[in-house]
């Protein structure tokens, strides 16, 4: 009995878990949509999104290079192949 207590309650939880995983994915869409129509509307094509997003990546501390791409680096020292991307970018 007491089992078969915990399993219900454990699928109580699972299926509120699944609501909310499906509605933050309804949300994440919805955001996504209205983010890509502001950048539409400020003029910034796909390409400059893609180079800020670059360096933003290389800013927050990590490698952008293909060489060692998604890699920590070490934020005192700048990356020779990374800075060449990033200016071969702009
Ligand atoms: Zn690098």
């Amino acid at each position: 009995m007491k089992a078969a207590q915990a399993l219900a309650a454990l699928e109580e939880m699972l299926e509120a878990a699944r609501q909310q995983v499906h509605a933050l994915r309804e949300r994440v869409a919805r955001l996504e949509a209205e983010n890509k129509a502001l950048r539409a509307q400020l003029g910034l094509g796909e390409d400059l999104v893609a180079k800020e997003n670059l360096a933003q990546i290389y800013a927050d501390g990590f490698h952008i290079c293909p060489g060692q791409y998604g890699r920590r680096r070490n934020i005192h020292e700048d990356c020779l192949f990374c800075q060449g991307l990033l200016r071969k970018a702009e």
